[in-house]
């Protein structure tokens, strides 16, 4: 496991933290690697101070921009299903935000590629990586919609960002034996996929896991 600096380790919230990770397993979340790389992230460094004794609650809150930082459920599961096949070396995330399942994937993988479409919290994700210590992830302010074609191909990509469909770049990146892990569909309507393009038939096989709620996946860049 790649590790996380002393100043994240925050010894008055450990209790609250444990709560967390508790509440995580009663969800499902078995893999102990996952939990145990949950356990080591400070997601209190990665909000704003005013909602800072809400960071070890299970829930996604407001990192500015109309964003959310991700629920620590959802980074647990699809973490989970990042590792499912083995360590990843090379992982694209789409949709940075502050950072957050990035710190807690880039524990887990080789290399994380991350992109985000709003500068000013890529900036902000890129400092709050740093200040914790995590330096195998790139950053890149790019629309995620289509991937990262210089860096590709990648064990995993896998998007905070819902499309209405899979943008068919994202497949054309994966490499073989590689997983794609998308939430897809409208508002209201979005499903948790996976899109396994197995090694020896070269097919593309898609699963469906389960409901979930993401912010859409947009076109184009904002800088400010
Ligand atoms: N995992 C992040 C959650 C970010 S919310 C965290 O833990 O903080 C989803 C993010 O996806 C938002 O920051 C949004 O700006 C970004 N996003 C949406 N569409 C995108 C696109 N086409 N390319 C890159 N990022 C995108």
């Amino acid at each position: 496991m790649n590790s996380i600096n002393q100043r994240g380790i925050g010894m008055t919230s450990q209790r609250t933290r444990e709560r967390l990770i508790n509440r995580l397993k009663e969800q499902g979340i078995k893999s102990e690697t996952v939990l145990q790389a949950i356990r080591n992230t400070p997601r209190h460094l990665f909000i704003d101070e005013a909602l800072s004794h809400r960071a070890y609650e299970d829930t996604a809150l407001p990192i500015g921009f109309a964003q959310t930082i991700s629920q620590p459920y959802i980074v647990a599961r699809m973490t989970e299903l990042a590792l499912s096949l083995g360590k990843p070396n090379r992982l694209l995330e789409i949709g940075t935000g502050c950072g957050y399942q990035t710190a807690v994937l880039a524990q887990l993988v080789d290399r994380v590629f991350s992109v985000e479409r709003i500068e000013p919290l890529l900036d902000r994700a890129i400092d709050n990586l740093a200040n914790i210590g995590l330096s195998n992830v790139i950053c890149r302010l790019a629309d995620g919609t289509m991937g990262w074609e210089d860096r590709a191909p990648f064990d995993v990509i896998l998007s905070a960002a819902a499309p209405q469909v899979v943008p068919p770049e994202l497949l054309e990146q994966l490499a073989p034996g590689g997983m794609l892990i998308i939430p897809v569909g409208p508002e209201g309507e979005q499903m948790l996929t996976v899109v396994h393009h197995e090694a020896e038939s070269g097919e593309m096989k898609t699963y469906p896991i389960e409901p979930v709620r993401f912010v859409p996946l947009l076109a184009g860049i904002t800088q400010v």
